[in-house]
């Protein structure tokens, strides 16, 4: 009950322009249906075991967001029911989900990571190794993929004008590509802290776990 009035209060902070993505991770399948009884469609989960093993007991009509850290040789577990995969931080990885979707006959959407954070321990593209990779378009051999947009995670700070900075300059980087390179749709910034944030800076899409579902003991 508290999960259903949860999401709800956060829907009403959320434009309908942006996409809510309720993190779900270490969360059980009770919980989530509490959530998906709400109608919400839109999970997300940054573990190749979890996202399976909730893909296999939840709905169909689920749409499963991977978030975290992909390693390419767990691509082959996901490549057929993954809705969007927000962690995608090399051309390498991008290939080997490209042949995963080839052979399950479909396409996949996917963002591009770019590590925008102070913090060293986070994944993801720097600004000039996503800049290349948009440069040089060998992304396009890769047929069954769908390059959709940007994901970027803030540095964990109670300065806010630190965290406004980086959404800043992540949607101005977005607005670029889309300029020069490619047209991009999707971008994924704003987690619970900060979400509020990176709306104001253009997020397209945030992933909110714990103001859903509650605070996490791993
Ligand atoms: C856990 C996680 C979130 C959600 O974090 P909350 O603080 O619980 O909202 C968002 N994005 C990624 C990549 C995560 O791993």
């Amino acid at each position: 009950m508290e999960q259903k009035e949860r999401i709800a209060s956060i829907k009403e902070t959320v434009p309908g322009n942006v996409t809510l993505v309720a993190v779900s991770k270490t969360r059980t399948v009770d919980e989530i249906t509490n959530v998906y009884d709400t109608g919400h469609l839109d999970f997300g989960e940054n573990k190749v075991q979890e996202i399976t093993d909730k893909f296999e007991q939840l709905p169909k009509d689920i749409r499963w967001h991977l978030i975290g850290h992909l390693q390419t040789n767990k691509v082959k577990y996901i490549a057929s029911f993954v809705h969007l995969i927000h962690s995608v931080d090399s051309l390498k990885l991008l290939a080997e989900i490209d042949k995963h979707a080839s052979k399950a006959n479909r396409s996949i959407g996917c963002l591009i990571q770019v590590h925008i954070a102070e913090e060293e321990s986070k994944f993801g593209m720097s600004y000039s190794e996503a800049e290349t990779f948009f440069k040089e378009k060998h992304y396009l051999k890769c047929k069954n993929v769908k390059v959709e947009g940007l994901m970027g995670m803030a540095t964990n700070t109670e300065n806010e004008e630190k965290v406004r900075e980086e959404f800043r300059k992540l949607k101005l980087f977005f607005d670029e590509v889309s300029k020069q390179y490619l047209k991009l749709n999707v971008l994924s910034m704003g987690m619970s802290q900060d979400y509020k944030i990176a709306i104001e800076e253009g997020s397209t899409m945030v992933r909110i776990g714990s103001a859903i579902f509650g605070e996490r003991n791993y």
